[in-house]
């Protein structure tokens, strides 16, 4: 396990780290992996994530602006949904490719994807944050 300044860095060791990126991959919580984290009857669902986390009580926005990374994760990820939408579309019409055949898969799924990765995006996200400052161990 890694230290910096003589202190443990984790609760979460070395060999987690993947495990904590792909819970966040899979919209769980990057510490123990529960699921049901948009599940909010009363509000919009899947797009509000619950403040803590039901199964361990990881505190997801840790601070103030907290979810502005999540929006830079968002934007990557639609970008390359995008990207790939774009490319498949224009080899599935090669060699006759028209503008439109190619147009309309493009424009739809950058209408769809940010919506669709909204929820993984968060995850992602507190993955990113709980590996470069951790929770803290309790006591
Ligand atoms: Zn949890």
């Amino acid at each position: 396990m890694g230290t910096v300044d003589g202190m443990s860095r984790s609760a979460i060791g070395d060999d987690g780290r993947m495990r904590v990126l792909v819970r966040g991959l899979l919209a769980a919580c990057p510490t123990c992996g529960g699921r049901g984290l948009f599940h909010r009857p009363d509000r919009r669902g899947w797009l509000r994530i619950r403040p803590t986390c039901p199964g361990c009580g990881l505190a997801f926005e840790r601070t103030h602006g907290h979810w502005i990374g999540a929006v830079a994760v968002n934007t990557v990820m639609s970008a390359a949904a995008i990207l790939v939408a774009l490319v498949v579309s224009f080899v599935a019409t090669w060699p006759d490719s028209e503008v439109v055949e190619v147009l309309l898969p493009t424009v739809g799924t950058s209408l769809v994807a940010p919506l669709v990765l909204a929820p993984t995006s968060r995850t992602l996200w507190t993955a990113l944050v709980v590996l470069v400052l951790p929770p803290e161990a309790p006591t």
